[in-house]
């Protein structure tokens, strides 16, 4: 289907390949397009672009990005930028805020323009069934039960979906789409010359982390994690899923690079060159995976020990930690 997307368009959904190319035909090379008037006036946009990512209540709607080439600009950099972070965490803020950004947009749409958007990501939506392969890869990381399978309806090798489940999984194929690759391989020159950028950002985060999880509390860490802190204390060895668990959960709830290697200078065999390498690759310098597991995964890999009458009601170590904390904290003001 064929369609004419104009300015407005290509920078409401900045992911489509049209967008991308007509943001490549104008920038050229990164680095020179940064240097030249117009890169000047995009990167302060691009990094305001991820600071709403990370603070999306605080983003006024008059005040939010006009639609022009700007802001089709703007997209490009802002993944520019959470690469040189090097923190999927960021790079996960932004995909998920330019998810909403653009599912908002496309729910006041044109039709023919939302089917279109749709159809570009792979959706088309007005089907009610989807190809079993295609509805597993799309739900892939949404955690509510009602996705798996087990609870759909699944006839002839497609899966049956409601009208709006539609819309969240395009919603969701969008968040997938501009995640992908990132963080993406920028040139280490490039990071060194938005550094004042990039540091500003990675204090934002930090600042956001902080939000959601407050000072980091050790009485409160779920029993499964106390478990792998006592065991590298006690000398045992990790196994590779109990050292990435343990590494994810203490990064999600923001302890710095140093401060996890801190927690492991606990065993008696310690290693600081080896600990910063894996603890740096899991944080995700090397673009791994970085959310701490399930408690169902947890369980899959015998990491979910010690459980007590709070875990019966969790299904994530980090909602523990969340629900403990507040719980200590209202007993204290008691
Ligand atoms: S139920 Fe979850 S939070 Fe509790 S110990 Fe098991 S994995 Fe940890």
């Amino acid at each position: 289907m064929g369609i004419d997307l104009d300015l407005k368009d290509l920078a409401r959904y900045p992911f489509l390949q049209e967008s991308q190319t007509f943001a490549r035909d104008r920038t050229g090379s990164i680095d020179t397009f940064l240097e030249s008037q117009v890169g000047k006036i995009v990167l302060p946009h691009a990094a305001a672009r991820v600071r709403a990512a990370l603070f999306p209540d605080q983003v006024d709607q008059d005040e939010s990005e006009p639609l022009s080439e700007v802001s089709i600009f703007s997209y490009a950099v802002a993944r520019v930028l959470v690469s040189c972070t090097k923190d999927r965490m960021m790079a996960d803020r932004l995909a998920r805020y330019e998810a909403a950004r653009a599912a908002a947009a496309l729910q006041d749409e044109d039709p023919a323009i939302r089917a279109y958007v749709a159809q570009s990501l792979g959706i088309d939506l007005d089907a009610r069934t989807i190809p079993v392969t295609t509805y597993v890869e799309l739900v892939a990381r949404l955690r509510d039960d009602r996705w798996r399978l087990v609870n759909r309806q699944v006839r002839e090798g497609a899966v049956t979906v409601g009208t709006t489940e539609v819309g969240e999984l395009l919603r969701e194929r969008i968040r997938v789409v501009v995640g992908r690759d990132l963080p993406l391989n920028v040139p280490t020159s490039l990071c060194d010359a938005l550094k004042p950028y990039i540091d500003e950002l990675t204090a934002a985060l930090r600042e956001k982390t902080l939000e959601e999880f407050g000072e980091v509390d050790e009485t409160s860490f779920p029993p499964c994690i106390a478990a792998l802190i006592n065991a590298v204390t006690a000398g045992t060895n990790l196994s590779h899923m109990g050292r990435f668990a343990l590494t994810a959960f203490l990064h999600n709830i923001g302890l710095t690079t140093t401060q996890i290697a801190e927690v492991f200078q606990r065993a008696p065999d310690f290693d600081l060159s080896i600990t910063m390498y894996q603890v740096e690759h899991i944080s995700g310098r090397s673009g791994t995976e970085y959310t701490a597991p399930s408690c169902a995964t947890m369980r899959t890999y015998g990491l979910c020990v010690h459980k007590n009458a709070l875990c019966e009601t969790m299904s994530h170590p980090l909602s523990y930690y969340r629900r403990k904390k507040w719980q200590q904290e209202n007993k204290k003001k008691e």
